[in-house]
């Protein structure tokens, strides 16, 4: 299957920074089998989506609102991002479980009404290093999608992305090895076999994130399980995402 290359700028940058950042990205499409999409801050998405219209290149945000519409103050809908044009947006990334307190049924909610919108969520789920050398990696990544996938038809969770990103390696710099990060990707798939079936299990994109750069890429997107990757601070660079992105596979 495509791998798919997906940039989250989080918090940073500014209209000229995004905009210089998408041609970049924009032209690293001609050398890369896999798919590239970048989430820049919402506000920089009709930016990005101008320099990027025409292209492979797709674009999303980084969390949405599950209500239609309405008195949420600073709050953003799916229909309205749908309206920017976004292909994909994600949500349930660890840092909003973390600091905003994101919930499994929040998440959920979030990932339906983008679904609704004609948007392919990218639902991100992972375990904290406590939790990793406590034994329960497992538990907790089927627990989380379990929760976030909840009354998901098949026809939905074929429009669906999923992200293993384990807390401990967003953005410290200490990567899952790759056995590591096959290991729960292939307990994912097997999750989603068995609550679904075989073909569509098989055809789920799960990528990986957690401090995917230029020298580790290779490695990590040359396992079976792993479907492309969810950088964080290497996306920020030019040189480094392009040098993932020539890392997917086909
Ligand atoms: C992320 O924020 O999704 C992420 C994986 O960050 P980093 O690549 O910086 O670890």
């Amino acid at each position: 299957m495509r791998q798919l290359i997906a940039g989250n700028w989080k918090m940073n940058l500014d209209t000229v920074a995004c905009r210089t950042l998408a041609q970049a990205v924009k032209a690293m499409a001609a050398n890369s089998r896999g798919e590239l999409a970048v989430f820049p801050p919402s506000c920089y998405l009709p930016t990005v989506a101008e320099c990027l219209r025409g292209s492979a290149v797709s674009w999303g945000a980084q969390n949405v609102h599950f209500e239609a519409k309405g008195a949420f103050t600073g709050e953003i809908s799916a229909s309205m991002l749908a309206d920017l044009t976004c292909g994909y947006t994600i949500v349930g990334h660890s840092e909003r479980r973390q600091l905003f307190g994101e919930t499994d049924d929040q998440v959920n909610r979030k990932a339906l009404a983008l679904l609704a919108a004609g948007i392919q969520p990218i639902i991100c789920v992972g375990e904290t290093l406590q939790q990793r050398e406590a034994g329960q990696t497992q538990d907790i990544v089927r627990s989380q999608m379990t929760g976030s996938l909840a009354k998901f038809t098949a026809e939905q969770l074929s429009q669906t992305v999923i992200a293993y990103e384990p807390v401990w390696a967003i953005g410290t710099g200490k990567t899952a090895t790759p056995d590591q990060a096959q290991a729960v990707h292939a307990d994912l798939r097997k999750w989603l076999e068995i609550r679904y079936n075989q073909t569509l299990a098989s055809t789920v994109r799960i990528l990986y994130g957690g401090s995917v750069k230029a020298d580790n890429a290779n490695d990590l997107l040359s396992q079976p399980d792993i479907n492309g990757a969810l950088v964080g601070g290497a996306s920020l660079q030019a040189s480094a995402f392009a040098a993932i992105a020539e890392a997917a596979k086909g």
